[in-house]
């Protein structure tokens, strides 16, 4: 519990005074959104969806839709999750009332969730009622080289646009159920990994056409928006033209860090120690944004996309959101705000109020 009263209160409000850019946190749970209002946060800038699919019995359907060799079966195992989903929704909006909360859709290497055990297998055989043949024959289908660049974020809501569907029926439905009890939120809906602006219109309007018709069913309308993260490098590259489509920028620098290095994430511990010791990189780019190089996607990104939207709204959600040299980068930028995990919230108060009282001279 953070002592507002003492000196920790009294920095904060120092903070506040002279801060540009808002704080929000990158959280999954109520929990985890409530500990941040604590801490100052002004909304979430990230609710990650993925792990909500792991939670008790819900990995089973999700492996159910993963294995399932048609449209048909994916939605039945999609239709069992909607109402886990909304739950999740409506309980993160609660938390979170009065701010912004960034729900992004589904993103992960979707190798997490295929059943690799041979006893995970074979509860999926007989939960499914096929042979346990069928699904190592579908796990070896599924199987990737390099899941991180693989079939991931947009590119699974593209290729199976009934995920999405779900996720923003879930979505816009926990605003409406909240709404009826007298919370108003205003949800904004994020795809993730997106590399051109085609990938971000396909799913905009799967989440339009979604939205409009709960609105028809329930002659009850919330507002939302549609924005993307930007964490591939063609995205920034091209962020004129994804401007057009999207209400909302952030940026993903984590990808975007593996893929302008192009040092894998998952692998990048391997050599990185070797390479400090060595001098041949100054800082981890993972933790310390690297102004050089990712910084200028970052920049060239934001300014592309305000160049067709001036009122753009941009923020950060990668590690380095929580990082105070690289939130004084991102205040340079013009960001909106930074967002980061709970317990960086009052160091990134602390670190966006010097930034604009530095550039104020
Ligand atoms: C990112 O890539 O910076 C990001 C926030 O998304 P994730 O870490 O979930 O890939
Ligand atoms: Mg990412």
């Amino acid at each position: 519990q953070p002592d507002l009263d003492g000196d920790f209160g009294q920095i904060m409000d120092f903070a506040s005074k002279y801060t540009r850019m808002s704080v929000r946190t990158n959280a999954d749970t109520p929990k985890d959104a409530v500990v941040a209002r604590e801490f100052g946060a002004q909304g979430i800038g990230l609710c990650r969806t993925e792990h909500m699919f792991f939670e008790g019995e819900r990995i089973k359907t999700v492996r159910e839709m993963i294995l399932s060799s048609d449209e048909d079966g994916r939605r039945t195992a999609l239709n069992k999750l909607l109402p886990y989903q909304r739950g999740d929704f409506e309980g993160i909006l609660e938390a979170m009332e009065g701010y912004g909360v960034t729900i992004r859709l589904l993103d992960p290497p979707l190798h997490e969730f295929v059943p690799h055990t041979e006893a995970a297998q074979q509860e999926m055989a007989k939960e499914m009622g096929i042979s346990l043949a069928e699904v190592k024959t579908k796990v070896s289908d599924l199987s990737e080289f390099n899941p991180m660049l693989g079939h991931r974020g947009c590119r699974l809501g593209n290729t199976y646009p009934e995920i999405t569907e779900m996720q923003a029926r879930a979505i816009i439905e926990a605003a409406l159920n909240l709404k009826a009890r007298g919370i108003i939120t205003k949800p904004e809906i994020m795809v993730p990994l997106i590399g051109t602006v085609e990938e971000l219109k396909m799913q905009a309007e799967i989440i339009h056409t979604t939205a409009e018709l709960i609105f028809k069913e329930k002659g009850e309308k919330v507002e939302y928006l549609v924005g993307t993260m930007i964490e591939i490098p063609r995205a920034a590259l091209t962020a004129d033209l994804v401007a057009g489509i999207a209400d909302f920028f952030s940026f993903g620098t984590n990808d975007l860090t593996q893929m302008t290095f192009g040092y894998s994430r998952d692998d990048a511990n391997k050599f990185l120690p070797i390479y400090l010791e060595k001098g041949i990189l100054k800082n981890d780019p993972f933790q310390i944004l690297d102004q050089t190089g990712v910084g200028q996607l970052v920049e060239m990104g934001t300014q592309k996309g305000r160049s067709v939207k001036p009122e753009l709204k941009v923020g950060i959600c990668g590690e380095h959101g929580g990082e105070p040299s690289s939130v004084e980068f991102c205040d340079s930028v013009g960001m909106n705000y930074v967002s980061c995990s709970p317990f960086r919230v009052p160091i990134a108060r602390v670190a966006a109020a010097q930034a604009n009282i530095k550039k104020k001279g």
